[in-house]
């Protein structure tokens, strides 16, 4: 890993209830749409989950990962991370990150009751769409 990965920008969307859901997608300066990670944290339960986690072939090994999730555990300080299945990509990322932050990412390592709620919220419920927060420099 080397520290070449220049300025990224991100749009996200998350809900709170007391679960939120966070989708963040990330951009070069190009505008080009280079990643996208979707995390969920529960500050009931303190518990965090990586969901989903998507990076353009060419910007893979410089980094970009590395600054999604680091982005995530600001949302859930001293949580109890896990993720979703991992690809076999993923299976030689997570202990690499967790060697450098010290934070678990155990595959399928439980979430809680209010991610399952979250989830199956039905399309078009009275919550309504949280608006788009753009972070610069992620
Ligand atoms: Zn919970």
């Amino acid at each position: 890993m080397t520290s070449t990965a220049p300025a990224l920008d991100a749009v996200s969307r998350s809900t709170r209830s007391p679960s939120s859901s966070t989708s963040m997608y990330a951009y070069d300066a190009r505008d080009y749409d280079i990643a996208r990670l979707v995390w969920q944290v529960c500050d009931q339960c303190c518990r965090g989950s990586i969901n989903k986690i998507s990076i353009s072939p060419e910007w893979q090994r410089r980094g970009v990962g590395r600054r999604l999730i680091s982005r995530a555990l600001r949302d859930g300080p001293g949580y109890t991370w896990s993720t979703s299945g991992q690809s076999p990509e993923a299976k030689r990322f997570f202990p690499a990150l967790t060697a450098e932050t010290g934070t678990a990412f155990p595959e399928y390592g439980g979430g809680c009751v209010h991610f399952d709620d979250d989830r199956r919220r039905p399309i078009g419920s009275p919550i309504p769409a949280p608006a788009p927060r753009f972070e610069r420099h992620v």
